[in-house]
């Protein structure tokens, strides 16, 4: 049912018979029965499966996640025991926790958690440090707070993808800028709209790149001198993160990248951030 409700969402201008199971041909139910047929320049035998559903593009995804939903599989909660695994694997990939708590929900968190129950981390793990094998520290340029998994996988992508890649090019990452965890909203700031990622901790923001060689990149903004770095970036955050969305993919993502690990039915991945 889930799958079926899914495809009548997300092509609702599909003819009925693309949204009903077709009854399965038994043998000879191929051969046409002697009513009026339309004239046909094809073979006289009807097809034996409708044509197949055209797969829904990543946009069009987006646009209906909700109902993606459905039969999507959960990302399930922590009990203590596998919080505590995934704190030992953040803190060996050089993740540094802040045991204090976050700052109290405000007035509006508040609210809004109330009207819709769906802005609690589970398993939440605030922190602003990442260390290096070879020593250095990747500091945020403000603590954030979101889920451990989602924590374990930005130490991981931090120390194991980022640094190494800024060291290829001759310098060392310093700070990741402009970051946001946290945030109990609707997707896109937008009232009525489904709830965000960072609602339930499952995404991150960031603008940019600080380099100890003093160099600053900005990930949105156009510039042929960190062109290949940039694009570096946007593809280590596409093979880690379920979904990527920077400038291109839509307008409330113009000047920032999002990265979350929203699970989709199948394993699907958007990858939407042209690098230019
Ligand atoms: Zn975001």
């Amino acid at each position: 049912m889930a799958l079926l409700a899914w495809a009548m969402i997300a092509a609702p201008s599909l003819p009925a018979f693309a949204q009903t199971p077709l009854p399965k041909p038994r043998p000879g139910n191929d051969v046409p029965t002697p009513k009026p047929v339309p004239k046909r320049s094809g073979p006289a035998t009807l097809p034996a499966t409708p044509p197949p559903l055209p797969l829904p593009r990543p946009r069009e995804l987006e646009k209906t996640e909700g109902a993606t939903d459905a039969g999507a599989p959960k990302t399930p909660a922590l009990d203590d025991t596998a919080l505590a695994a995934c704190l030992a694997d953040f803190e060996a990939r050089g993740g540094e926790a802040i045991t204090e708590h976050a700052a109290p929900p405000t007035a509006s968190e508040k609210t809004s958690e109330a009207t819709t129950g769906d802005c609690a981390i589970p398993g939440p793990v605030t922190f602003a440090r990442v260390k290096l094998p070879d020593g250095p520290v990747v500091t945020l340029d403000s603590a954030v707070t979101v889920r451990c998994t989602l924590a374990l996988e930005l130490a991981s992508w931090i120390r194991d993808d980022l640094a190494p890649l800024i060291k290829r090019h001759g310098t060392v990452l310093a700070r990741v800028t402009g970051v946001g965890g946290h945030a109990c909203r609707p997707r896109n700031g937008q009232a009525g709209a489904q709830i965000s990622e960072h609602a339930s901790g499952n995404a991150f923001d960031l603008l940019g790149l600080k380099l100890a060689d003093g160099r600053a990149i900005e990930l949105s903004q156009a510039d042929a001198t960190t062109l290949e770095i940039r694009e570096e970036v946007r593809k280590s955050a596409c093979a880690r993160f379920f979904t990527v969305l920077g400038p291109g993919a839509d307008s409330s993502h113009a000047n920032h990248v999002h990265l979350d690990l929203r699970q989709r039915r199948g394993g699907f991945r958007m990858c939407q951030w042209d690098v230019k």
